[in-house]
């Protein structure tokens, strides 16, 4: 398998803390890699360092062979990694369509074109009855869609989705699995961070799971799930967190 990215002995420091520590992770071409752990474990840090918004303290980022861990977030952008973020923030005076198109914008400055791509990208997503609205008027499961569809107008090769299912109902987060998917299925690589296990598990190709900074398991999902470290830092955690009966998966 042709492998696209890859971080070799990644550090983040802030101050004294440590909050990314050595992490080795591989992304092949076309594969749905998750990446899962406690709050705070560093998988948004992760994100931040491989999309440029952070450089790490140490170590490297190798996008199809080339050392990228010094480029600008818009360098990267331009080199194929698009990303989701956590917390939504459209810009809420522009439609639908305007919003994608800030995304569409990077890749080509002709706007005609990057409409023609945007409205492609929103009926990609079922979103095309919607491309008028304003951001202000989305509710959460429509807000994570223009998300996922501003970033993919930037036509990434890596999709990063940080938590695209936080916080949405079970049929919600279905619609959101599906459309993750068929991402997928059209030649994006996809790197999830996600705490809806049912959905990390199901979409996986092969799960990085991370505590408090180091990498503690990998492997494929049936694995990863069953090892007791990640049974005993994560997923135990959550099921006392989130006892079966009040789980949103
Ligand atoms: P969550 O699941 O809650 O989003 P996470 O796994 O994404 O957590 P990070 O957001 O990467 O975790 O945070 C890892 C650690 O780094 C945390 O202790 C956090 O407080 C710290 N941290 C993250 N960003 C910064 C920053 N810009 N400055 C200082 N500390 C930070």
């Amino acid at each position: 398998m042709e492998q696209i990215l890859a971080v070799s002995n990644l550090v983040k420091k802030f101050g004294g803390l440590v909050a990314v520590s050595n992490i080795d992770m591989t992304v092949n071409k076309g594969e749905i890699v998750g990446l899962i752990g406690a709050n705070g474990a560093g998988k948004t840090t992760i994100f931040n360092m491989i999309s440029g918004s952070f450089h790490p303290t140490s170590g490297k980022i190798l996008l199809e062979g080339k050392e990228v861990q010094n480029l600008p977030a818009h360098k990267m952008c331009n080199l194929g990694i698009g990303r989701t973020y956590q917390i939504v923030q459209p810009f809420a005076d522009l439609s639908v369509l305007e919003n994608t198109m800030v995304g569409a914008l990077v890749r080509d400055a002709d706007v005609n074109r990057a409409r023609t791509k945007s409205k492609e990208i929103l009926k990609f997503l079922g979103m095309e009855k919607r491309m008028h609205v304003l951001g202000r008027d989305l509710n959460l499961p429509e807000l994570k869609r223009m998300e996922v569809a501003r970033a993919l107008a930037t036509q990434p090769k890596i999709l990063l989705l940080d938590e695209v299912m936080a916080g949405l109902n079970p049929s919600d987060s279905a619609m959101v699995i599906e459309l993750v998917r068929k991402i997928n299925e059209s030649g994006v690589t996809i790197i999830l961070i996600e705490h809806v296990m049912k959905a990390v598990m199901s979409l996986s190709d092969r799960l990085y799971v991370l505590n408090q900074g180091k990498l503690i398991s990998s492997g494929l999902p049936e694995e990863v799930s069953k090892d007791p470290e990640v049974i005993k830092s994560y997923l135990g955690e959550k099921s006392r967190k989130n006892p079966p009966q009040k789980q949103e998966e």
